[in-house]
């Protein structure tokens, strides 16, 4: 049986360890960590309050998430969103706008302007030509119009991706509804064709429908790690402490992993799940022009700061809202953490999350946490007073699906066609929620040819 590597052991290296355990349970697997298993996930403690420096939640769309808690015993621990977070805002003209949360949300937006959502209407019933580079912004002021694009798509793109509108590529952000747009008659008819294949594959697969949700865990997304490890190494999976730094191959064509004080070998298969950076840095001597190329890969740099207010000094209802660029303001958005999950802080205390972009590189935890301060009062129209604050910086950061992604992604899956074995996967290659990790590792895992 081939012996398999997986190089990280972020959500998606977990992921792709366990669905390959499912589907190949006599292959031997080992997957390799340089740092903390789960990566990203990396749920910690300060105050009593329960932070979630990466991720915070799991939208699963599709059922396999709960699938996959009920596998691993967890679903006594699992959390939905509470009631009390129902609503989104998106800051307009300096005041919190309930955003929409359907279609017919978005005829009844105070969003947008009324002859946008007539030129919405007509648009499903038109057919567009886009192109494969065109921007995120660009697609959505072509077909729903400047105000669309201003205020849904700067903010979706700024609160998922931590990007610009601008700097994320349509066709690369939405690769299934691209294609279908290309030879659908009507906008209308490409997304219900999207949306009903997507529905359909996963009904196959799973045997149940599943109705969208969002999800955590009592004790935070690092349940799901922890899980994951534990039924992981019961199935006889390696999980190694070791940062690889090269790979080679040997006379036989197998693979070599080496880190700094020993080399493993004879692998017949390497997925490699840790980021483009660092798979750049371990291809250097295997593949200079590969190496080069996985280096180009642009990121959106990040800071988080979770600020705690005295609730009786300041709250509010919602989920939280995000900012459009043209609003002007240093924040992309703001979660209120306490309203999404219970347990994430004490009674009397209002916890949230903000996200500012890392381009602010110059300034001081501090100078950071005053950001969110001032802004949140600005936006609330009073002077508020945190409890304490703290500040996660993530570098390189969420990779950036800029124009031009897919071709990138095109030459380097040309280039890696000359090392048969070897698999790029993760967040820079896979899409760049939790959901496309566990989703891209469970079709991955199907179509594996050992
Ligand atoms: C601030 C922030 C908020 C987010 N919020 C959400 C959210 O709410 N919901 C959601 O669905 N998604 C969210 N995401 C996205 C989500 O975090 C990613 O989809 C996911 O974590 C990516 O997993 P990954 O395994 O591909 O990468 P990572 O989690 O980055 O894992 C890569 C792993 O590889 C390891 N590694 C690197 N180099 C080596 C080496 N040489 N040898 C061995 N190991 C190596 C690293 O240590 C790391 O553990 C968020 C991301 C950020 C930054």
């Amino acid at each position: 049986m081939v012996k398999i590597a997986i190089v990280g052991g972020g959500f998606s290296g977990l992921c792709h360890a366990w669905f390959m355990k499912k589907t190949l349970p006599d292959a031997g697997i080992t997957v390799f960590e340089a740092s903390n298993f789960g990566g990203q996930i990396a749920t910690t403690r300060h105050n009593d309050c329960l932070l979630e420096p990466g991720p915070d939640a799991y939208f699963d769309r599709t059922g396999l998430f709960l699938q996959m808690v009920a596998e691993l015993g967890i679903t006594d621990r699992l959390r939905t969103e509470e009631k009390k977070s129902a609503k989104r805002f998106v800051l307009k003209e300096g005041y919190l706008v309930k955003a929409p949360q359907s279609p017919w949300g978005v005829i009844f937006t105070p969003l947008l302007f009324f002859p946008e959502k007539i030129r919405l209407v007509l648009a499903l019933n038109k057919r567009f030509s886009v192109w494969p580079t065109i921007s995120l912004f660009d697609f959505v002021r072509n077909v729903l119009g400047a105000s669309a694009a201003e205020y849904l798509a700067s903010p979706f793109a700024r609160g998922i991706y931590g990007s610009e509108a601008e700097d994320l590529e349509f066709s690369s952000l939405f690769p299934q509804l691209f294609a279908k747009m290309q030879s659908a008659t009507k906008l209308r008819h490409a997304v219900k064709e999207y949306l009903r294949e997507r529905r359909e594959f996963w009904q196959k697969e799973l045997g149940i429908s599943a109705r969208p949700g969002i999800y955590n865990f009592s004790e935070g997304l690092i349940t799901l790690v922890d899980a994951l490890k534990q039924v992981l190494e019961q199935r006889g999976v390696h999980l190694v402490k070791d940062k690889i730094i090269r790979i080679s191959r040997d006379n036989s064509g197998a693979y070599l992993l080496a880190s700094k004080s020993k080399t493993y070998g004879n692998f017949g298969r390497v997925i490699f799940c840790c980021g483009a950076p660092d798979a750049a840095a371990i291809f250097r001597e295997l593949d200079k022009e590969l190496s080069q190329q996985l280096s180009e890969l642009k990121h959106s740099p990040m800071n988080v700061i979770y600020t705690a207010w005295d609730a009786k000094d300041f709250s509010a209802s919602g989920y939280g809202f995000l900012v459009p660029r043209r609003e002007q303001y240093p924040i992309l958005g703001t979660i209120f953490a306490s309203n999404v999950f219970s347990g994430r802080a004490p009674e009397n205390v209002f916890l949230t999350k903000t996200m500012v972009s890392g381009d602010s590189e110059l300034f001081t935890e501090e100078e950071l946490a005053s950001l969110v301060v001032e802004s949140l009062s600005r936006i609330f129209r009073r002077k508020l007073q945190p409890l304490w604050s703290r500040v996660f910086r993530h570098r390189p950061g969420i990779p950036r699906y800029a124009p031009g992604y897919g071709e990138w992604k095109q030459q380097i899956a040309d280039r890696l066609a000359q090392h048969p074995g070897l698999f790029l996967r993760g967040w820079a290659f896979t899409g760049i929620g939790l959901a496309d990790q566990a989703e891209s590792a469970y079709i991955f895992a199907k179509s594996f040819v050992p």
